[in-house]
């Protein structure tokens, strides 16, 4: 290997030797759960539309409420002494857009794009009155001109999300299971669906595996995002009301040890 190859491999591996360990302290934080995490939302016009423009002027910290008030539910499912495990806060509009994923994520060209991700996060996030455990970015498009979106990602690197919206209030159900499912992944929940199929995993995908009869299921597992109707169907909930965080995603991100 050429001298300046491998000068720019272990700058690569210093780099994501500091990230990791960076990573492991803030986790081990966010994980035990004794504060109130604070959740910063930037919303970011995505589509440069008129439509989007006058949907973020129309936002409100409120907006956000149910999320809120959703995490206190769940928690209080699993006794987490926390009853106020989130609060939700609404920053400043970002003008400027953050890098685009990867269509094909390869591994080199995933982990370039995370640390371009965290690069744009710490060089365009606004200031904002308190100090934001997790940043989540919204980025809104019209749903005239936009039917499907890209997908949403949560980093659990960084506390990271990017969530894909619909610039329309009568879309804010779809809106906050897409905005709760992305700030699940920052504090290291996996997801629990089937990649082709789109299913939800059994048992760990289920928010009542044990229920009888299986099917119809009433809820979804929020990280499997859909509510299984039969073996080979599930519907999407309107609602994050109409999801539970299972027993396994509790785990991932502590709620039990
Ligand atoms: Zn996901």
């Amino acid at each position: 290997m050429p001298l300046f190859k491998q000068f720019r491999v272990f700058v690569l591996v210093l780099i994501l030797l500091g990230v990791s360990v960076e990573a492991l302290l803030t986790r081990n934080h966010l994980q035990d759960w004794s504060s109130t995490l604070n959740v910063a939302i930037f919303p970011i016009n995505g589509d440069g539309s008129a439509e989007s423009r006058s949907f973020i002027n129309s936002l409100k910290e409120a907006d956000f409420a149910p999320i809120e008030q959703y995490f206190g539910e769940q928690a209080a499912q699993y006794g987490l002494a926390q009853t106020r495990p989130i609060r939700i806060y609404l920053g400043s509009e970002i003008q400027k857009h953050p890098p685009e994923k990867p269509a094909k994520a390869g591994f080199f060209s995933s982990i370039y794009w995370s640390l371009a991700m965290r690069y744009w996060v710490r060089r365009n996030t606004p200031s904002i009155h308190v100090r934001p455990d997790i940043r989540i970015f919204a980025l809104y498009f019209d749903p005239a001109k936009y039917k499907r979106l890209p997908d949403s990602t949560g980093l659990a690197k960084g506390q990271i999300g990017m969530a894909y919206l619909f610039a329309d209030r009568g879309l804010n159900g779809s809106n906050l299971l897409v905005t709760t499912h992305e700030m699940l992944h920052t504090l290291g929940a996996t997801d629990k669906y089937g990649l082709q199929t789109n299913q939800p995993i059994f048992p760990v995908g289920y928010a009542e595996p044990y229920k009888s009869p299986r099917y119809p299921q009433e809820f979804a597992e929020i990280m499997a995002g859909r509510v299984p109707m039969s073996e080979t169907e599930a519907n999407i909930p309107e609602s994050v009301q109409k999801t539970m965080i299972g027993f396994v995603t509790a785990r991932e991100i502590r709620w039990i040890k």
